[in-house]
């Protein structure tokens, strides 16, 4: 059985309304299991609005609502869900702390989700404390998914850059001890801001301890995306189709389209689309001759959607394709 410990947030920052970073100190004298980059741990909250199953939906998907107490309050409990570690292990080992990056989850049903909302919530007042399950694990670690392959191209939308933050942040701090594997980072954010770790990995891509790009893009530029131009455009799946020579979703959903009501939703979704640019100092030919299909393993995580396109692309370019499901 695994121990539930209690500890916590020394540092809290919101990234956006919806985006925050926080740092986790373990229990008083304690410290963290040792972990690998990549892995993740459990996390609870016990001040979570909790929420029922109403019923499903007509697309078959399950309907929550709040449960209610029978004065009509909302209940309040625990709920307990995974987070990858944003940080890397050498800085656990130096600081102590864990970091993770976590949205305010939105379900389609218009609730927010029950633990990031608590998480979002947390401060002086409503307590710092976490919970956490004194257990790292998860395989989607470098020695896992990659040790055989000389290229290794990450693909991170939205938070799920989380387990890429922390390899970089790990090889960048053993000096790239010795590996000479080629590192390419692709990640996408709805805003430069959001994408949350830029800084940070720039100044590692431009210390050059080992050999890793770095390929932000945006999915809703704005002025400031406009002049930092190492900064691009386009979902993370577009750019990817973008960076093996393939059409968008937009425009294959388009040529695919069957019938006026198909054809007309397709031209539609093309038109709004922010297409693919690549960051100013990068060309797709650059980017493709660091990832050879036959000798790369494409490693990707966060929103489903996106990385089902990022597995369909790997499929027809013949690339290994391993995934962290959240
Ligand atoms: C290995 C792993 C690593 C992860 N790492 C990260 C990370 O680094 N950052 C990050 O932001 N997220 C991460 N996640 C996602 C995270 O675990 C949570 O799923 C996410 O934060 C949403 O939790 P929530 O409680 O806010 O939302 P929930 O309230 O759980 O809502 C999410 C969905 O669950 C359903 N739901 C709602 N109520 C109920 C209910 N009562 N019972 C069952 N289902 C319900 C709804 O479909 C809703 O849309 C990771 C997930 C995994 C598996």
């Amino acid at each position: 059985m695994v121990q539930r410990k209690i500890g916590t947030v020394v540092h809290k920052e919101l990234v956006s309304e919806t985006l925050m970073r926080f740092r986790l100190r373990p229990e008083p004298d304690g410290r963290f299991p040792d972990y690998q980059a990549g892995q993740y741990i459990a996390l609870r909250r016990d001040d979570c609005k909790l929420t029922r199953k109403r019923g499903v939906g007509p697309d078959g998907k399950p309907i929550f609502e709040p449960e209610v107490d029978p004065w009509g309050r909302q209940t309040i409990g625990p709920v307990t869900h995974s987070y990858s570690i944003a940080s890397a292990p050498a800085e656990t080992a130096e600081h102590g702390w864990l970091e993770f990056f976590v949205a305010l989850e939105y379900g389609f049903h218009g609730l927010p989700g029950r633990l990031s909302e608590a998480l979002f919530g947390m401060s002086p007042e409503t307590s710092c404390e976490v919970t956490y399950y004194d257990r790292i694990a998860g395989t989607f670690t470098l020695s896992a998914r990659a040790e055989e392959f000389e290229c290794v191209l990450f693909v991170g939308t939205g938070t799920g850059v989380a387990p890429f933050v922390s390899m970089v942040k790990e090889l960048h701090a053993r000096g790239g001890g010795g590996d000479p594997r080629r590192y390419t980072l692709l990640h996408t954010n709805r805003t430069v801001a959001e994408l949350g770790y830029h800084d940070a990995l720039f100044e590692i891509e431009a210390a050059g301890r080992f050999d890793f790009m770095y390929v932000p893009t945006v999915s809703r530029p704005s002025e400031h995306a406009g002049v930092d131009k190492r900064i691009g455009q386009g979902r993370a799946s577009n750019v990817l189709r973008h960076i093996f020579d393939l059409p968008t979703t937009e425009d294959d959903k388009l040529t695919n389209a069957v019938g006026d009501v198909a054809h007309m939703a397709a031209g539609l979704a093309l038109e709004r689309l922010v297409h693919p640019v690549l960051p100013g100092h990068l060309t797709a030919s650059a980017i493709r001759d660091r990832v050879d299909p036959a000798s790369t393993v494409l490693l990707t995580c966060g929103n489903p959607v996106s990385t089902a396109d990022i597995k369909s692309t790997a499929a027809r370019r013949q690339i290994r394709f391993e995934l962290e499901e959240w």
